[in-house]
């Protein structure tokens, strides 16, 4: 699995998501959209969970083995990755469960809800994300670090563009650009 807010998805998470996919033959990858991701609540107004999940699955549509899941959506409230990773375990048999996270989510694990559910429950996949090279997760988690083309592109980034009017191409699949419009996401209200 691999969660996130996105806010909007953009290429660093889909450069990510093949590539691990690839490099360790995984069946697939569930791009995980967090319904309520507590640990940003207070801090910036979240897009609805909806419109974020609509992005994800223009995202990956038409590319194998990676999917948007709606299962955080889905159970409602806050999103808990321990959660999600006992509900996979029930849905398949016998998973090998790994999370994916980029570097500057790695050193933060510690902070997640029943921390050690998650660190016994899956493998971490840390890719190395520009500004947090190198993070890792903490003793005794089981992990690996899988090499992926280092892309400096950030969601606050991209909502910034939108908002000021600045190019989004290239930084997320054309599909997700049209689903931002359509949506009228991220955009000054006009006065
Ligand atoms: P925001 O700026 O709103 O925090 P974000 O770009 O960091 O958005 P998130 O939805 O917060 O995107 O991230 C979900 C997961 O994807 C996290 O594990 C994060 O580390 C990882 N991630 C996000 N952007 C990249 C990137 N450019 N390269 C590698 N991993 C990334
Ligand atoms: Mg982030």
């Amino acid at each position: 699995m691999f969660g996130g807010t996105f806010d909007p998805p953009h290429v660093g998470h889909l450069v990510a998501a093949v590539n691990v996919r690839h490099a360790l033959d995984l069946d697939r990858v569930l791009l995980v959209v967090a319904n309520v991701p507590w640990q940003k609540v207070g801090e910036r107004e979240i897009t609805p969970a909806p419109d974020r999940l609509a992005m994800v699955e223009a995202a990956a549509q038409g590319v194998a083995s990676i999917e948007a899941s709606r299962i955080e959506i889905d159970r409602g409230g806050s999103s808990y990755t321990a959660d999600t990773l006992a509900a996979l375990r029930d849905q398949y048999v016998d998973p090998e469960l790994f999370l994916i996270v980029g570097s500057d989510a790695a050193g933060g694990l510690t902070t997640w809800e029943r921390v050690d559910e998650v660190r016994d429950g899956c493998t971490v996949v840390v890719v190395d994300r520009p500004g947090a090279e190198g993070e890792q997760p903490p003793a005794g988690w089981r992990w690996l670090r899988v090499e992926v083309p280092r892309l400096e592109v950030s969601s606050t980034d991209l909502r910034a563009r939108v908002t000021d009017g600045r190019p989004l191409d290239y930084l997320l699949p054309p599909v997700v650009i049209e689903c931002i419009r359509s949506r009228g996401l991220y955009a000054v209200a006009v006065r």
